[in-house]
């Protein structure tokens, strides 16, 4: 009988399309993840010191609202988006369905423009635009016959992993290659849409690549290689240019300073 559901929960759901057209498995319904999302943030916000510095902060929270702009439809309304800085060395970012973009301080080390700092929260919330923790939380679900989504004390960990918290630059289960590529072609769009320079995309990978070195770190084996990014965003390059110059041309100009 179990089995019987969970084949009517599959063939009911399963059919879903990505913004770039590749299929999904999707079980849960966008307010569910939106649920998720709110509690795994909230969890972490009691877990993770938050960065009190008002420079910094002004300064996230200026570029985040305007590359939420380069959304095209009502999720683009920054005032549905918490953004929170949080204070640690981790070159991490990351956000979640619910509208919640965390960004951790030793980030702006390695996007160190307004501009890269934008291509980092576009890819991040082109994620959630693509509904990629739906898909990873789907399929776990799928495989094991009922993920437990709370534990005793709260908000499971793996499904906040699963989620996205510290899953993009952190050690915990990242996103599949499919996911990363289609996050920084998304993402791409999103900023240039928002006025900031596409190129400084690349930029980003480039300033990875000098933090860590020309071997990454464990982590980053299981994502595309910091070339084969760089090459694919250089592949999109020309059109998300043909965007960014008419939104300039339109008198789309973000201006945030730290
Ligand atoms: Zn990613």
């Amino acid at each position: 009988m179990r089995i019987f559901l969970i084949t009517m929960i599959v063939l009911l759901s399963a059919c879903s399309t990505s913004p770039t057209g590749r299929s999904q498995f999707l079980l849960y319904s966008p307010s569910a993840l939106d649920q998720m999302g709110s509690e795994a943030f909230a969890a972490l916000k009691k877990q993770e010191p938050i960065s009190h510095d008002i420079a910094i902060n002004l300064y996230v929270q200026c570029v985040a609202r305007a590359t939420l702009k380069g959304l095209l439809n009502d999720d683009g309304d920054p005032d549905r988006w918490e953004i929170v800085v949080f204070a640690s060395e981790e070159a991490n970012a990351f956000a979640l369905p619910g509208g919640k973009i965390g960004v951790y301080t030793g980030m702006l080390k390695v996007a160190t423009t307004q501009d890269q700092l934008a291509a980092v929260i576009g890819h991040e919330i082109a994620h959630v635009v693509a509904e990629h923790s739906n898909e990873r939380i789907s399929t776990q679900a799928a495989t094991q016959m009922g993920l437990s989504l709370a534990n005793s004390s709260g908000v499971n960990p793996n499904v906040q992993a699963l989620l996205g918290v510290g899953a993009e630059y952190g050690v915990l289960l990242p996103y599949s290659r499919a996911q990363e590529s289609e996050a920084d072609l998304i993402g791409l769009d999103i900023m240039a849409r928002a006025g900031f320079n596409p190129q400084a995309s690349v930029e980003v990978w480039k300033n990875m690549e000098a933090k860590y070195g020309s071997q990454p770190p464990e982590f980053l084996l299981t994502h595309p290689g910091y070339h084969t990014r760089m090459t694919d965003l250089n592949l999109d390059m020309p059109e998300a240019m043909i965007i960014y110059e008419e939104v300039k041309a339109r008198g789309v100009h973000p201006n945030c300073h730290l």
